[in-house]
């Protein structure tokens, strides 16, 4: 069996990755291991403009936006909704009230409030916040519908990839009786633990979500204060995160499970019931300079990486899917930023 291109792992970057070498005329092989907490289920492909402690709007994120709002919505799997950041104090509140005038921001904002259920009647809201205008990405639906079309055309295998083990010399690589121009790793967080790429600098986070069901009123917009709420209709709803560096086990725990119940009924100025259906953990591939690796091997040239895409894969995977579909396609140049070899080591 031939293929131009193998790619290691159906996340999120190796599904956007097959469609944009597809669209090219190339051929793919991606070989998948069906891991059950991938960061691509455990996420939910939130799209928030103003982000962090100090609710900043990175340079990229407009024309990053734009990309990745072309791409989901051709795919099916874009939701444009409103995300209510609500301040947790005073200071906060400040810096938002200067972001909702900065130009910069401006186009990302729908209003700000002054809380006391402004927005919402049921919301405990006591600083206000800031109505952005995001959107959520239907990642489950996008990988599924990317695994059928791969199965159909037989160009998907349900195996796991030594990174360790296969055939590569001057006109390719060779798996398991498989011969392609590359092997492209699309393989998330484990590409820090084994592999060609390991010793790149990695800083991979481990993070819980929940989905649970709730008669919790339900806004018509993401709910965001330290951490998100995101209703899904009927009453089911995923909450989340958290950020662990030490433990990186893909084990979800108690603690956090508790911990994100709290902040999610902590969303309302009344009691809500919850029902947790699934508890999941998985670990964002984060880089050290919070940018994604793209790239050739620099000793070993049909070894590729595609990765990276930290704790905002929706934002980045679309853009810089492209991009390196058109080096893996014509030799294009990748971007110094975005190219691996800013962190190879000395
Ligand atoms: C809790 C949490 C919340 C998040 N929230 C958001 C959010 O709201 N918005 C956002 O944009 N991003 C979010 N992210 C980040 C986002 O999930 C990632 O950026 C993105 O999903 C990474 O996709 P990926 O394809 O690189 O990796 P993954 O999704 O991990 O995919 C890797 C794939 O490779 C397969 N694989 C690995 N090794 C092998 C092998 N040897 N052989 C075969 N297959 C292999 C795995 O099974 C998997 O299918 C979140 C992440 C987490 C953990």
């Amino acid at each position: 069996m031939r293929a131009d291109f193998i790619i290691v792992g159906q996340g999120l970057a190796g599904s956007l990755l097959a469609a944009a070498l597809q669209r090219r005329g190339r051929s793919v092989v991606v070989v998948d291991d069906g891991w059950r907490s991938a960061a691509s289920k455990v996420a939910a492909g939130l799209m928030t403009p103003l982000t962090g402690r100090r609710f900043t709007l990175t340079p990229d994120y407009p024309a990053l936006f734009r990309a990745a709002a072309d791409t989901l919505s051709a795919a099916g799997a874009l939701r444009l909704s409103g995300v209510y950041r609500m301040f947790v104090d005073e200071e906060q509140r400040g810096r938002g009230l200067a972001r909702a005038v900065d130009a910069s921001c401006a186009p990302f904002i729908e209003s700000v409030t002054n809380g006391g259920g402004e927005l919402h009647p049921a919301l405990d809201d006591p600083f206000g916040g800031v109505l952005m205008k995001g959107a959520w990405a239907d990642l489950p639906g996008l990988m599924s519908r990317q695994r059928e079309a791969l199965r159909r055309t037989d160009s998907l295998l349900e195996d796991s990839f030594d990174p360790d083990s296969f055939g590569h010399g001057s006109s390719g690589v060779t798996w398991k009786g498989l011969a392609a121009h590359g092997v492209v790793f699309c393989d998330g967080y484990r590409a820090a633990l084994r592999g060609p790429f390991k010793d790149l600098g990695w800083q991979p986070a481990k993070g819980d979500a929940l989905t649970l069901t709730s008669d919790a009123p339900a806004p018509p917009f993401i709910l965001n204060r330290e951490g998100w709420a995101l209703h899904l209709g009927d009453g089911t709803w995923r909450t989340g995160t958290n950020w662990e560096w030490a433990a990186l086990d893909e084990v979800p725990a108690d603690a956090q499970r508790d911990k994100l119940l709290g902040r999610f009924r902590g969303f309302f100025n009344r009691p809500v019931r919850t029902d947790v259906s699934l508890h999941l953990a998985g670990v964002r591939p984060c880089t050290a300079d919070s940018r994604p690796y793209l790239g050739t091997h620099p000793a070993l040239p049909h070894v590729h990486l595609f990765n990276g895409l930290g704790p905002r894969g929706t934002v980045w995977g679309p853009a810089t899917s492209e991009l390196m579909a058109e080096h893996l396609h014509a030799g294009a140049p990748i971007p110094p930023d975005l190219d691996l070899r800013r962190a190879l080591p000395c």
